[in-house]
């Protein structure tokens, strides 16, 4: 891919040209790519972020393809310094070890790998580890740690070279990157081409019906191409050579699907209650439907709504207004509300953002203990789901006359 974006008109599951368009949130930039000061002015293009449903398997997705080196060249996420995500990957590493019964010294890959968090915890269980990651600074960290990275897209043409260097993998992991990948079919190749025969493939995924239920639109953005359900997934491992053996439903993340996959014919047996279960609940609700999610879109239209009044009558009241939280979430949610118009800036905990310019819009970034001292008249949560620990942390605030705003499922002001 060379050009900075392109429109897919095939579903990327199953190939089926039959997509349907069920929500448009607005063109965005890069949603990760806050700036720093010295690069104010600059110009960052806006791509769409249509999201669609293919109506012959269900995967619900955005056809809108930002090509990966742009998306990733400045990525800063760095799981270690996620709350509470290096416990979470040590608990999972802890599990999938005794769940799948890999002998000590065997092969652990893990695709998109970050700064290497969950392999260190396999590591020092004993097994062999590799990761894969193209962000450059993550892989370095990871080599940097003891932990061996290839600093790269994860290909079927890589997975062969690792294979025949490093031999099959007893378990392969991709944990939130599923979903960060355009050919699918090209990754679960690579997959196949890694596993043992006996080998186990696992993954963690945003789910959709949690997007839907809880009204997380703020995890609609460029770098989730995939928003998974287990109706399609199902359906795609078995056209791959692959068998969906267990699902599971986890909280991280607003809501996580976690799966576990062997090659066709392999030893274990499928846990048929559990994926019956998922996959029928996702019938009931309608998740295999586009009215399902046109319902949903037409929901968040109404917020919208509801949310630029108040906003916008306040402004002409001459009320001043910050918004809280400065995530890749959030620029599809400024974009989305069309905040721009009425913010003067953004506050966010995590000192890596402050000093820097929201992506397109470029409102400044400024560490949270400025509402003391700033006092906006209102404080909308755009970190929303974090809404009760960040109003405990800013009572001061609220006490001399500060208001929030919690703006999702519903707005409010609590
Ligand atoms: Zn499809």
């Amino acid at each position: 891919m060379t050009e900075a974006y392109r429109r897919r008109t095939t579903c990327r599951m199953c190939g089926s040209p039959r997509l349907d368009i069920v929500m448009r949130c607005e063109p965005t930039p890069c949603g990760d790519h806050y700036l720093p000061a010295a690069r104010a002015g600059e110009v960052q293009p806006c791509y769409p972020m249509d999201v669609a449903i293919c109506l012959d398997c269900a995967l619900v997705q955005l056809p809108d393809v930002v090509n990966p080196e742009l998306l990733y060249r400045e990525y800063i996420y760095n799981t270690s310094i996620s709350l509470g995500l290096s416990e979470h990957f040590d608990r999972y590493a802890a599990r999938l070890a005794d769940w799948t019964g890999a002998a000590p010294g065997s092969l652990v890959l893990d695709i998109g790998s970050n700064d290497g968090t969950l392999l260190r915890s396999f590591k020092a269980r004993g097994f062999a580890v590799l990761g894969v990651d193209p962000a450059r600074d993550q892989a370095r960290r990871a080599n940097a740690a003891g932990v061996p990275t290839e600093n790269a897209f994860f290909t079927e043409a890589l997975a062969r070279e690792l294979r025949t260097a490093r031999g099959a993998a007893a378990i392969v992991t991709a944990n939130n990157v599923f979903a960060n990948v355009d050919d699918l079919p090209d990754l679960v190749a690579g997959i196949r081409a890694m596993l043992a025969p006996d080998g186990v493939f696992t993954f963690e995924t945003g789910y959709v019906v949690d997007l839907v239920r809880h009204s997380v639109i703020d995890n609609f953005y460029h770098e989730h191409l995939s928003y998974f359900s287990v109706l399609p997934l199902e359906r795609f491992f078995q056209a791959a050579g692959m068998e969906l053996i267990d699902v599971e439903h986890v909280e991280t993340k607003g809501g996580s699907l976690r799966g576990m996959v062997q090659l066709a014919g392999g030893p274990r047996r499928a846990n048929r209650e559990a994926i019956d279960r998922m996959a029928a609940a996702e019938r009931d609700g309608g998740f295999d439907r586009p009215d399902t999610y046109r319902a949903f879109a037409a929901r968040m239209d109404e917020v919208r709504r509801d949310l630029r009044q108040r906003l916008l009558e306040a402004k002409a009241r001459g009320e001043t207004i910050a918004g809280y939280g400065a995530s890749v979430g959030v620029t599809t949610l400024l974009y989305y509300w069309g905040l721009d118009e009425v913010l003067s800036y953004l506050v966010d905990d995590n000192p890596a953002r402050h000093g820097l310019l929201t992506p397109g819009h470029q409102l400044p970034v400024l560490p949270s203990t400025v509402l003391a001292e700033r006092r906006p008249d209102w404080v909308v949560l755009l970190a929303w789901r974090y809404a009760d620990p960040i109003m405990r942390r800013h009572e001061a605030y609220r006490q001399a006359g500060g208001r929030f705003l919690i703006p999702l499922p519903a707005v409010r002001e609590p």
